[in-house]
């Protein structure tokens, strides 16, 4: 715990009771609203704070109102959690100190728990500083990032107007505690899912030629859509596309030619124009193929949620690396980090207002191999340690850009 302010240090058993109270009620969805209701607690009677909640059970802001007049600038940690049943592995620390998920389908495995904690303390410890600094910090608690958009609906209600900078960080199982993972441009992936439907005549299996074959149709869609990557973008694009969903007839009527079958996937990319050009000629391969294999075969391409990519600003993240270079030592500060298919919605905000997210790592540098698991897997036991380095890393980054 090397270079950490004595404040911060102080206020670590504080800060891991916040984590442990948020990681053994999570929440899932658009909506945390008992979350939202225990981080107002935590700011509750502070004067000189102004606490708005415009997205009403769903997401909280809080604004410490410095000394002196200022810019506002504003810090992002997202609150929900994710379908899955927690580890219960006594090796596993939720379970070994009692605060596993009350919950047995939920758990926050993708470290919301932990950012969420991140930004009570931050908020708290710069509410004592708050002397020192000039302007406006803006916490925004932000609800639903996997899958619901709760940061486009914050950028929808106005919270970043007349915001100067957002950062915002996400925990990093493949960086080590102590470690952080910066990248200037594109850091995550766009993300786009879909849902092709193909409809026309069905019937039975003994007379095709009175059908058109969804099933055949479908089939053949789904392996010339690899064509796009291979065939229609050059070798130097990143992208993956993915179908994880299919779905026709009946196991009990193999005999039965459906009328509809579908399927779908996602594809991501870090380019808007491969994204772009990946979504036309979707539409185009599957509407070609419906019809080489029958003229009756319709098709229906449905987008259920998409995310642009993350883009950083290049300046701000490099005065970030000079920033966090104050307590963080060069070997395990990574200017260049390697970007990630994965995709975040906090692109939204920074599609708004200039800013970066950063990796903070949180694996223990003593943990064996095999324990190292990545993000949404029910063993993901991130160590409290990386509390103080997130905190931190904003003290850092607010006194840099409000003293
Ligand atoms: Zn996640
Ligand atoms: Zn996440």
């Amino acid at each position: 715990m090397k270079n950490i302010d004595k404040d911060i240090l102080e206020h670590f058993e504080q800060i891991k009771i916040y984590r442990r109270h948020i990681h053994s009620n999570p929440e899932v969805g658009p909506e945390q609203p008992q979350t939202v209701e225990y981080v107002k607690s935590q700011f509750k009677g502070l004067e000189d704070i102004v606490i708005t909640h415009g997205l009403e059970k769903a997401g909280l802001v809080v604004d410490i109102l410095c000394a002196k007049k200022g810019e506002t600038i504003a810090f992002r940690g997202d609150m929900d959690a994710l379908n899955l049943c927690e580890s219960s592995e006594e090796i596993h620390l939720p379970k070994k100190e009692s605060f596993r998920s009350k919950d047995e389908t939920k758990m926050h495995a993708c470290g919301h728990d932990m950012h969420t904690a991140i930004l009570i303390g931050f908020g708290q410890i710069i509410y004592k500083n708050r002397n020192k600094l000039k302007g406006k910090v803006r916490l925004l608690f932000q609800p639903g990032e996997e899958g619901y958009g709760g940061a486009k609906q914050m950028v929808d209600a106005g919270y970043l107007d007349g915001v100067k900078n957002v950062f915002a960080l996400h925990c990093w199982p493949n960086l080590e505690v102590g470690q952080i993972g910066l990248r200037k441009g594109a850091y995550f992936a766009s993300v786009n899912h879909f849902i092709v439907k193909v409809s026309g005549i069905g019937g039975h299996g003994a007379s095709p030629e009175k059908a058109s074959d969804q099933v055949l149709a479908v089939s053949a869609m789904i392996t010339n859509l690899q064509s796009i990557l291979s065939r229609r973008l050059s070798g130097l694009d990143q992208r993956v596309l993915s179908i994880g969903y299919v779905n026709a007839g009946n196991q009990n009527s193999t005999g039965v030619l459906p009328s509809i079958a579908k399927f779908g996937g996602t594809f991501r990319t870090f380019d808007v124009k491969v994204q772009e050009k990946i979504k036309e000629e979707l539409k185009n391969i599957c509407e070609y193929t419906a019809k080489t294999v029958h003229p009756s075969c319709e098709v229906e391409i449905e987008y259920t949620n998409e995310y642009p990519q993350t883009i950083n600003n290049d300046e701000v993240v490099e005065n970030l690396g000079n920033v966090f270079s104050e307590f963080i030592e060069s070997n395990n500060l990574f200017k260049e980090y390697i970007p990630t298919l994965g995709a975040e919605d906090f692109s939204y905000m920074l599609q708004k207002v200039p800013g970066a997210l950063f990796l903070l790592g949180v694996t223990p540098k003593t943990r064996e191999e095999s324990r190292r698991v990545f993000l949404h897997h029910p063993a993901f036991d991130p160590d409290e340690e990386a509390l103080l380095y997130g905190v931190q890393a904003f003290k850092k980054i607010a006194f840099n850009l409000m003293s």
